[in-house]
């Protein structure tokens, strides 16, 4: 044998240490992620999904022992203000609008925004799909809803982070905007095609197993007290998702989604069957 060939063997041979090393160590990533708490079992009945730990899912959990919280992880692990405060979301659009040529929403949004200041927080968005409810846990949900159940069920999802990858900021005149289409927005916060294309498919097959659906959110989107006609397009974005969403399907956090949660009849009402 050969000096040369020992070293390349010796070389392989650290590579694949290595390499083995990686995986037991994303082994115990995914392990410790996978909680019982965050896992769906066909004797849940309520199940509600937010990215938000400290104000909804351990208060949740604490308030309401029967309802599954999971916690969907956020990618950004700055504080909901931060984020708005930062307008991170802003960042989003040049990295989608260079993905999907053909979506205007996106093409829309890039126009005028700066390239050069974006760029750091570009690349951290360059794997959107960290954010919100993964196309692998989207899965699990339609198989949770393919198991038979003894009891109704219902989803509740939060919107920011959650269902959506970013913080739903739509502008006023988007409304009246005719270049592009509500499809078009929906798809561009959904991430990428595949995982808009999975929302949908859920949404099929939980109305179809016939658990109901709802949108728990705080985003001021959804307030229908604020203007009849922004909730109204709210509900027309949330129905390109769920075609048969309906207008009380829509609950509005105000901020405090354990009392809102507290004082919904159908909602108690489900919860103490
Ligand atoms: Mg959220």
């Amino acid at each position: 044998m050969t000096f040369a060939v020992l070293v390349m063997m010796i070389r392989i041979k650290n590579i694949i240490l290595i390499y083995n090393f990686e995986m037991v160590k994303t082994k115990k990533k995914t392990r410790k992620i996978g909680t019982r708490k965050n896992t769906l079992f066909k004797t849940d009945h309520i199940v509600f999904f937010d990215d938000d730990f400290e104000r909804n899912i351990q208060p949740f959990r604490d308030q309401f022992p029967k309802i599954k919280s999971i916690l969907i992880p956020p990618y950004n692990t700055k504080s909901y203000t931060q984020i708005l405060n930062d307008k991170s979301d802003f960042y989003y659009p040049i990295e989608f609008s260079k993905k999907y040529k053909d979506n205007r929403y996106a093409q829309y949004l890039v126009k005028g925004l700066d390239m050069k200041h974006s760029k750091n927080l570009c690349n951290q968005c360059s794997n959107m799909t960290n954010q919100g409810i993964t196309v692998s846990q989207i899965n699990k949900i339609i198989k949770w809803s393919n198991t038979p159940s003894k009891k109704e069920r219902t989803v509740l999802f939060d919107l920011d982070n959650t269902l959506i990858i970013c913080n739903l900021i739509l502008s006023y005149k988007d409304l009246e905007n005719t270049t592009f289409s509500v499809e078009e927005i929906a798809q561009y916060i959904s991430g990428t095609t595949e995982r808009y294309d999975a929302l949908l498919l859920m949404f099929f097959y939980l109305r179809k197993n016939g658990v109901a659906c709802k949108i728990f959110t705080n985003n001021g989107w959804a307030n229908r007290e604020i203007d009849e006609k922004y909730f109204l397009f709210f509900l027309k974005l949330m129905q390109v998702f769920d075609p048969k969403m309906k207008e009380d399907d829509i609950i509005f956090g105000k901020r405090d989604k354990i009392q809102t949660f507290k004082k919904n009849k159908v909602m108690m009402k489900m919860y103490k069957k």
